[in-house]
């Protein structure tokens, strides 16, 4: 279904006409999954996002679906057990996007894991999540180890294990759970579109006005529920609502940083899992990608500017120390960091704990005036925070207006382009493709980012291809050009940065060349959404401040 640019008075017209059920406000992982959620139980929803869509925490993770190994050391068994099932439901919704990923956890003297409790632990891991046979976790010695991964230091490895994730792109996730919840009847999702104040009748939250972010149009909302789904933010907007729970609890936010190389700078025959040399119990990973190689995460208590975390040299020098120290050879140095992103934990403040110890469980506040907050968790548990909530939300409305509560059906419902029966089905499909769009210039490599990218709906870019074929000669331009058209019409992507950050992951994952032409990708655009000199000139600038935060 179309989700189109040029049809977004028409959407606004319809939030501002209709009388909703539930109004999300926040338009990452968590807000999305809402949507869907409460549209495929059949309510009425509208959901506004102030920036771009996976804008905030979503586009900025680490981009794995998993378990969280970690949080077995601190005891949460309930989460690593409902994260460790979700893996697999995540998956099979998604399977394009959401990929199994291989990962070597070394055993290191020192280490806060010895062999007989990392074998133990993934065990219990294993266990929880119900993991299927082929990817359970297998022990090795430590020749083993170095031939799966001769980067290691030998000096100091004991061994290793060798267990299974999941491997995504933050944003695409966000994007198709919007697109999904989207098809279905009277959904509406909008970006660039921020609450600004809460109404209310008689002292309860019956809507919101909200500013159209493009033109500066305010409109109202009017809904029976409304969720906060704000993630970083979510305090703020309790603050416009007068929320009264702020009082007893309110976030702690966290930053984690991840540093960008040349895959040929680390050369990881796998994703590595491994304790920081600096003895504080945390644990990072690298994470090889296309030519890319990532690594990160750092945990440390964030109070500044919400909007723009930066990547600190201290950030850089605690990630240089411990990879160098795990894969000496590597000698990774500063230069050689391509690309950096910074996001923000929305975790919920517990007295006397840090950083790294603070619990990522979600949490549900719901205030006197009816306002529903939902702070906490993470990417991997989106579904079943959707769940709760909407439980949650059901109630109220069974009890407030008679609804008649329905279950929730997101556990087997496939999400948008995601059609496919297993990783086979998704080769057949790319090489179908592969032969078909030759014959319009488009090259292979071309159509396996596509079709990892988009699923199924590749079909709707390659009949681009055809349509502009004659019109435009060289076929790299061309395919851009087909790839920016779905992006406007079926992605709602209004601005340069959404399509080269959010719904391609271009601006941490291409090469440097790539980058170089953002100006040309703005004159493109600009073609494409009939912009005038002056905003194609705002888009360049936009799109330089954008690069400076990230590179
Ligand atoms: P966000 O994605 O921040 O979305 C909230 C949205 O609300 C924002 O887009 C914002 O613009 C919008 N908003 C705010 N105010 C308003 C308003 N007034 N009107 C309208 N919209 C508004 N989890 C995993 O499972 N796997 C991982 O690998 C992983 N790695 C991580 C690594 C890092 C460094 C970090 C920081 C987190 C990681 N997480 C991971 C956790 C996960 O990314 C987050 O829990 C999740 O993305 C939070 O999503 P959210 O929708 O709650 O918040």
């Amino acid at each position: 279904m179309q989700f189109s640019a040029n049809d977004r008075s028409e959407y606004i017209a319809t939030l501002s006409t209709t009388s909703y059920d539930l109004l999300v406000v926040g338009g990452g992982i968590t807000g999305a999954g809402i949507a869907l959620d409460a549209s495929l139980r059949g309510l009425r929803v509208a959901l506004v996002e102030k920036h771009d869509f996976a804008w905030g925490t979503s586009s900025r993770s680490t981009k794995l679906i998993h378990g969280g190994l970690r949080y077995l050391k601190q005891l949460e068994f309930g989460i690593v057990r409902e994260v460790g099932l979700e893996r697999a439901v995540v998956h099979r919704n998604a399977r394009h996007l959401v990929v199994s990923e291989r990962m070597l956890l070394p055993i290191v003297k020192g280490g806060s894991l010895g062999k007989f409790m990392t074998s133990v632990a993934l065990w219990v891991y294993d266990f929880l999540a119900d993991v299927r046979k082929k990817e359970r976790r297998v022990m090795l010695d430590k020749p083993a180890t170095l031939a799966a991964e001769p980067l290691l230091m030998p000096e100091k490895l004991l061994g290793g294990a060798m267990y299974y994730e999941y491997r995504t792109d933050d944003a695409r996730l966000t994007i198709e759970l919007i697109k999904t919840a989207m098809s279905v009847e009277n959904t509406v999702c909008l970006n660039y579109a921020e609450l600004t104040e809460f109404t209310f009748d008689e002292g309860i939250v019956n809507g919101a006005m909200i500013t159209d972010v493009l033109t500066g149009q305010p409109f109202q909302i009017s809904a029976k529920a409304v969720v906060n789904a704000a993630g970083v933010w979510v305090d703020a907007v309790r603050e416009l609502a007068n929320d009264e729970t702020l009082q007893r609890k309110k976030l702690h936010l966290t930053k984690g940083v991840h540093l960008v190389f040349d895959y040929q700078r680390l050369p990881l025959k796998q994703a590595a899992y491994f304790d920081t040399p600096t003895g504080d119990g945390r644990m990072i990973f690298a994470i090889p990608r296309g030519n890319f190689v990532y690594i990160g995460t750092t945990d440390t208590d964030y109070f500044e500017d919400k909007n723009s975390p930066k990547v600190t040299q201290d950030d850089i020098n605690y990630l240089l120390i411990a990879v160098n120290t795990l894969f000496p050879t590597a000698l990774l140095r500063q230069a050689d960091i391509k690309g950096t992103w910074a996001g923000l934990r929305p975790l919920i403040h517990e007295t006397g704990k840090k950083a790294s110890e603070l619990s990522r469980k979600d949490e549900i506040f719901y205030s006197k005036n009816g306002l529903i907050t939902i702070a906490g968790g993470k990417l991997t548990g989106y579904r079943k925070m959707a769940q709760r909530i909407v439980d949650f939300v059901s109630e109220k409305l069974a009890v407030e207006h008679h609804y008649q509560p329905q279950a929730c059906q997101t556990e087997r419902f496939v999400l948008c382009g995601a059609k496919f029966k297993d990783a086979e089905a998704i080769n057949q499909f790319k090489v179908r493709r592969i032969g078909e769009a030759k014959q319009a210039g488009v090259s292979p490599a071309q159509i396996v980012t596509w079709v990892n990218r988009y699923g199924t709906n590749t079909d709707i870019i390659i009949e681009r291809v055809f349509e502009i074929y004659t019109a435009i000669g060289d076929p790299e331009q061309r395919c851009l050009e087909a790839e920016m058209w779905y992006v406007i019409h079926y992605e709602m992507v209004v601005r340069l940065a959404d399509f080269m950050i959010r719904r391609t992951d271009m601006l941490y994952f291409s090469e440097s060349e790539t980058l170089e032409k953002y100006p040309k990708y703005a004159e493109i655009m600009g073609k494409l959404l009939n912009w005038d000199e002056s905003r194609i000139l705002r888009e360049k600038a936009a799109m330089k401040r954008e690069l400076a935060l990230y590179l």
